[in-house]
């Protein structure tokens, strides 16, 4: 954009990186990616968030940043979690594309060139679409088919299953990925709402380079869950079925019995149906609050319209500001 200083040509593409934890595969994931962004003869940076970190990938960042000045660092004030990283990252990106892809080398960086070809092409959005999942287990494909199908049936919103956070996206669309300013930020689906011509590259997703990942079950269905809740409102919508169905058969069931009394007089017995109608009652009641709950939940946090991430310091962007939303000093 006409904001870049005229001594620097504008940067074409930024790749973004969130990192946490990501020591033993900093080294490697530079050596293969600078070669494939020098090739593309492009002027590229990238930008790589740590996210609060508690190993030296910050200091293996900067010792690599010395004879590398592309490679640029947000360094964040703790860490806030995949996606709140990648908006940081997208943010303070300033290509006329951006990448974004994981650090682990999950996301091949050989693939770079076929997403530029893409873009050329006239595509906003491509997205590398995994090719096969045969590396997860049959717990973790299963559950994930499961989500998307769900997900799809649910939403408005609607997720290309195959898409993962391995992607590039024309200005157009960081531009309008930055009016989303929502806090709980799945990005999957915000990157399928904003739209715009997409298409889907495929790739050979490799095992975690080295290191862990950071997911646990329990976190993929909070995941999933916070996926759910942010982009539909079919589950609050479900109670009111629920509820209509039941009171339908509630009162054909009253009427049962009021007819019963007059062929038969009146008789006692009846505590099982009473426990099991009380407790499945029960049950479904809390599972009701306990959605109303989720919502309520997420207005809270948009209310208090906290920042997404905040920034500690940045290392090589000559933009030194905090958060997005930072409001100038009084006097300034
Ligand atoms: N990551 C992050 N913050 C987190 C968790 C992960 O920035 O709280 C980064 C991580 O360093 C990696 C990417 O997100 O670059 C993907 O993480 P991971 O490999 O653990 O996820 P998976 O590949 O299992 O989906
Ligand atoms: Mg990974």
């Amino acid at each position: 954009m006409s904001m870049t200083p005229s001594e620097d040509p504008p940067i074409e593409l930024s790749v973004v990186v969130p990192m946490r934890n990501e020591s033993l595969s900093v080294s490697e994931l530079f050596d293969t990616l600078l070669p494939v962004l020098q090739d593309t003869g492009k002027s590229y940076e990238i930008l790589c968030i740590n996210d609060g970190s508690t190993d030296d990938t910050l200091a293996l960042l900067l010792a690599r940043q010395k004879d590398e000045p592309a490679i640029k660092i947000v360094d964040l004030s703790r860490g806030f979690g995949k996606e709140a990283a990648l908006t940081s990252g997208i943010d303070h990106a300033q290509g006329a594309a951006v990448v974004t892809m994981d650090a682990d080398l999950q996301h091949p960086p050989d693939v770079i060139p076929d997403f530029i070809a893409k873009w050329e092409e006239g595509y906003e959005v491509v997205y590398g679409a995994r090719r096969s999942r045969t590396k997860d287990g049959w717990l973790k494909r299963l559950t994930s088919q499961g989500f998307y199908a769900v997900f799809n049936r649910l939403s408005d919103t609607k997720l290309p299953p195959d898409a993962g956070d391995f992607r590039l996206m024309d200005r157009v669309v960081v531009e309008a990925l930055k009016r989303l300013g929502e806090h709980s930020r799945f990005m999957k689906g915000m990157f399928a709402w904003v739209g715009f011509k997409q298409v889907g590259v495929p790739f050979e997703c490799p095992e975690r380079q080295a290191g862990e990942s950071q997911w646990s079950y329990f976190k993929l269905l909070r995941f999933a869950l916070d996926g759910i809740f942010s982009f539909s409102s079919a589950p609050l919508r479900l109670w009111t079925w629920i509820g209509t169905t039941t009171a339908f058969f509630a009162l054909v069931y009253a009427f049962f019995l009021v007819l019963r009394v007059f062929i038969y007089g009146r008789d006692v017995p009846g505590y099982a149906s009473i426990i099991v109608a009380i407790l499945f009652f029960g049950g479904v009641q809390l599972i009701s609050v306990g959605v109303l709950g989720e919502y309520i939940g997420r207005i809270f946090r948009e209310t208090k319209s906290r920042p997404i991430y905040i920034v500690k310091r940045t290392y090589g962007l000559d933009d030194p500001k905090a958060f997005p939303d930072a409001s100038p000093e009084p006097g300034d």
